[in-house]
């Protein structure tokens, strides 16, 4: 099979699949930009977090009493830094 004996389509229509393709390529530039940017904003907030005191932390006992088995755990929640964390009781 010969390569040539193939028809290019009309040029406008190739126009627009290049223009497409451009646009493909900036969204998904863009996309990765951003998500490099949340990275860059999750570190800020965990080491927020990390280092914070949590003065004020909410402390919730709960437990399931009553379901298939029972158990206890606590709910935390500092009101600075807005860290919440699950551990047993
Ligand atoms: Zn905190």
């Amino acid at each position: 099979m010969d390569i040539r004996q193939f028809s290019l389509p009309p040029y406008e229509e190739r126009e627009n699949i290049v223009q497409n393709l451009q646009r493909s390529l900036t969204i998904e530039a863009r996309y990765i930009n951003i998500q490099e940017q949340m990275k860059e904003v999750f570190k800020d907030l965990e080491v927020l977090q990390t280092s914070c005191p949590h003065i004020f932390l909410q402390s919730r006992h709960r437990s399931d009493y009553g379901k298939s088995h029972n158990r206890f755990w606590i709910e935390h929640k500092c009101p600075d830094c807005k860290k919440t964390w699950v551990e047993d009781a």
